[in-house]
């Protein structure tokens, strides 16, 4: 090994080391290595272990079966060692240990069981057996392949305080043994993470999560030049990458944002670890195991100050504790007191704050903690709570901490308000707001259940630099289903303009199918069906808190009246609503109020331009009148691509029954005409308009003549229903045949009038705008204050499945909402 070449700290975690993937995979870093440097590798335990030795001493002292969990760590490892022998790779060092683990932690773990209890000189020597394997079994690997390679034992890491579970090791007195070591002859030097010893020779642990520290103390006492932390992540990621699926990979952060983000939960690199590498300002860089030829994430003193925010973390299983009471305003040392009860039971206070009126002090701990917390406090409090000048300490045990973390932060204003801005908007309820003194975080406190949506909805609003727009589709048949294949056209165009649409779930009566991502619009259809479960509304209303939408859209496509009838919850929950079906804007005239008074005190949005005409722009064009100060004076309208259809055929000489059969055979009516021939459709649509204008109607205010009586062709089947509209030609060849030698045509026509509302058969001239109007045409004509004598006149096709999604998605766009301007963050 030569003296010259520059010394390299290597970490490899539990994820790097499941199986013998991920042992073939680490063992092919370190080779590509020992060309430019003399390493030292530090490993975790296999995946999984050190928690199931864990298991298997909680569960014998409980004087349970510890044995079984015992085995399933043996089981793992004894996996790999077969797995190599199967290769043909021997394994000397690792099988001999093994061997002899067997037998030594059986034994104590029954020891353990009969005893009732496990000291924790004991619990540190069982724990450390999972390294003191997966080192030797690298060595094992290293050596299979010809690179040369020691084990060392943790003797080189002589310890700071006397610790049997958490202990600091002493970098300087490890400095001479460590530069020992490494005067022997080998390319690579192999370490258990996660312990080193005591003066005795005792074996302490570092801390769960420990190898992170033993990889930097041993950087530290080294001077490498470098320290990597290999894992199966591609580097430091704004956000979980488990729980944020678009979060990304940061190429630096700084010694300080890392403590910040990994304090508060990022599983990167332990915090502890962090103070020897800062303090000896040592690089570290954070890797994939499996993905090498990626840079990954160099955390180092001169990380660059570009980014304002830099990653959001957060922490669960977190007790918040509260004290109030009269007693503690204008006292002074409190907060001490606080901080000195709980630190003699060696508990460490995540956050602490206190109310400005000195009324109250809150304070988060580990929920391992929280009983051990309270009682001290209890005790320390004693005198004030006996004369009542401290009401009872209250603990809210399920919590989790959010943070947000960045240097730049304490450059720019306004990043809390938007922070909290995402919090609320994702329906996430704040408990406690702590901002540290360095200001490179702000941290909440939130219920447990609320640490995801809250993370996701601040990870759009801070580092997504286009609006997302979430929806979730009722109703995927005609129209639905054509909405979904337009989406799927506009999609690259709509990233163009930095517009994400993403359909978070889609629903058919049967079936609700929710993405954790987003749906394969390329086959929603088969996924819809395989993996769409049966639902209730709840299921809906809990999609926004599930995937943290911050503004989402409910898409109603369906003509369901029950469904209508949730808007107003769908409004309160944060949803915006779209909708296609005219069904709650013709509910009663309360429930049309309530809409549209919920929308606009949850900043929501009701849109339903579809509800007449289709995608003819009416509903909005009569909104911007009115705002404008117009006044309706009278309307008449064909608002029925059916029966515009089946009056045009009238006109040209067909009979009624050959008309609505064509008209039927076209796709152009209801599966039962009737219910074009009813008249309703067109009342509804109507009483729509009226209510538009100011007209403060019911659906039964609204006058109707059915296009046939529905009195003779209402209770027959479906299929002698042609047979009896036959009846009727008779009677509509004479109006057809009276209209005609009055130079008009028969139209089904809405008109309102004086505030009155009527849909009828009326005759129109030919040479009036509604003569026209045939084919599946609709026409609405406004005579307004502005628009006379001449009216103002809308026309086009106003039914069909692509006109109708069109005028849906049109909707759907004017739902964007810029909720924080990311571009002038990050
Ligand atoms: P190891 O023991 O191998 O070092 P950990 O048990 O610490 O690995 O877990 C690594 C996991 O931590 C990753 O797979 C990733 O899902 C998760 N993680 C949480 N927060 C972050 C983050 N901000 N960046 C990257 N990974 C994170
Ligand atoms: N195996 C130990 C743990 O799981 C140490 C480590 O992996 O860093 O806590
Ligand atoms: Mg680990």
């Amino acid at each position: 090994m030569s003296d010259r070449k520059k010394l390299l700290v290597q970490k490899f975690g539990g994820t790097s080391l499941a199986d013998l993937r991920g042992f073939t995979a680490s063992a092919d870093v370190i080779g590509s290595y020992t060309g430019t440097y003399r390493v030292i590798v530090v490993l975790s335990a296999v995946k999984g272990v050190t928690d199931l030795l864990l298991a298997a001493i909680d569960t014998a002292v409980d004087g349970g079966d510890g044995a079984s969990h015992l085995d399933q760590a043996l089981a793992r490892e004894r996996a790999i060692v077969d797995d190599l022998a199967h290769d043909g790779v021997a394994t000397p060092l690792a099988s001999d240990y093994l061997a002899e683990q067997q037998a030594t932690l059986t034994r104590r773990v029954e020891g353990i069981r009969l005893l009732g209890q496990c000291p924790d000189e004991t619990r540190a020597r069982i724990l450390a057996s999972g390294e003191g394997f997966s080192s030797r079994l690298m060595v094992d690997v290293l050596q299979g392949r010809g690179v040369s390679a020691l084990w060392s034992d943790t003797d080189v890491l002589p310890l700071a305080n006397d610790n049997w579970l958490d202990s600091l090791v002493d970098v300087d007195a490890a400095a001479p043994l460590l530069k020992k070591r490494l005067e022997q002859d080998s390319d690579v030097v192999v370490l258990p993470g996660f312990y080193g010893r005591n003066a005795k020779g005792d074996i302490q642990l570092l801390g769960r999560n420990g190898t992170d520290y033993s990889a930097a103390a041993i950087a530290a006492a080294t001077g490498a030049s470098l320290c990597q932390i290999w894992k199966d992540v591609d580097g430091f990621f704004t956000a979980d990458p488990r729980i944020v699926s678009n979060a990304q990979c940061l190429d630096e952060v700084s010694y300080d944002e890392a403590m910040e983000l990994t304090y508060f939960g990022a599983k990167v690199i332990s915090a502890k670890a962090l103070t020897p590498l800062t303090v000896s300002n040592i690089p570290c860089e954070v890797r994939n195991t499996y993905d090498p030829s990626k840079p990954g994430t160099l955390v180092h003193r001169d990380a660059k100050r570009s980014h304002v925010v830099r990653g959001i973390s957060h922490l669960h299983d977190v007790a918040s504790i509260t004290m109030q009471g009269g007693g503690l305003r204008g006292r002074v040392g409190i907060a001490r007191r606080v901080m000195d009860a709980l630190a003699s039971e060696s508990i460490s206070i995540l956050l602490i704050v206190q109310s400005s009126s000195e009324y109250s002090i809150t304070l988060c701990v580990r929920r391992s903690d929280e009983k051990k917390a309270r009682r001290a406090l209890e005790e320390e409090f004693h005198f004030e709570r006996l004369h009542d000048l401290i009401e009872e300490i209250s603990v809210q045990s399920d919590r989790a901490v959010v943070s947000l973390v960045g240097e730049g932060m304490k450059h720019y204003r306004g990043i809390a308000a938007r922070f909290l801005t995402a919090i609320s908007s994702a329906g996430v309820n704040v408990e406690v707001i702590a901002q540290g003194s360095t200001e490179c975080a702000i941290a909440v406190v939130v219920k447990g259940d609320d640490a995801q949506p809250a993370t996701r909805a601040c990870h759009t609003a801070f580092f997504s630099h286009s609006t997302h727009i979430d929806v979730i589709l009722l109703g995927c048949g005609n129209v639905g289903g054509e909405l979904l294949a337009q989406f799927q056209r506009q999609a690259d165009s709509l990233i163009e303009h930095h517009m994400d649409l993403r359909v978070r779930a889609i629903a058919n009566s049967e079936r609700l199918l929710v993405a954790n991502d987003v749906i394969d619009l390329a086959r929603w259809r088969e996924d819809l069906q395989q993996k769409g479960r049966s639902w209730t509304l709840e299921d809906v209303l809990g999609i926004r808190k599930k995937l943290g939408l911050l503004n989402p859209t409910i898409i109603d496509c369906t003509t369901d009246q029950g469904l209508a009838g949730e808007y107003v919850r769908f409004l309160q929950n944060g949803y915006n609503v779209v909708a296609a079906n005219k069904k709650a804007n013709t509910s009663d005239f309360a429930y049309y109020r309530e809409m549209r008074e919920t929308a606009a005190r949850n900043f929501r949005k009701f849109l339903y331009e579809t509800n007449v005409g289709a995608g003819l722009p009416v509903i909005d064009t009569m909104q911007s009148l009115i705002r404008s100060g117009d006044e309706l004076r009278t309307f008449e309208g064909i608002l029925s691509g059916s029966l515009s259809m089946i009056f045009g055929l009238l006109e040209d000489g067909k009979s009624l029954s050959e008309a609505v059969g064509e008209a039927m055979k076209l796709g152009f009516t209801e599966p039962d005409p009737r219910d074009d021939l009813s008249g309703m459709d067109v009342a509804r649509k109507l009483l729509i308009i009226a209510r538009e204008v100011g007209l403060q109607l019911e659906l039964d205010d609204i006058e109707v003549e059915p296009v046939v009586p529905m009195e003779q062709v209402g209770q027959v089947d479906r299929a002698d229903l042609i047979g009896a509209l036959e009846a009727l030609n008779g009677d509509f060849a004479a109006k057809t045949a009276e209209a005609k030698a009055n130079g008009d045509v028969l139209r089904y026509v809405a008109r309102i009038e004086a505030g009155k509302c009527r849909v009828s058969i009326e005759a129109v001239p030919g040479s009036k705008p509604l003569g026209a109007i045939r084919d599946g045409e609709n026409a609405l004509v406004l005579h307004t204050l502005y628009y006379q004598p001449i009216p103002l006149v809308l026309r086009g096709y106003g039914a069909g499945a692509a006109v109708t999604a069109s005028g849906v998605f049109g909707d759907i766009l004017r739902t964007v909402w810029r909720p924080l301007d990311n571009q002038a963050v990050n």
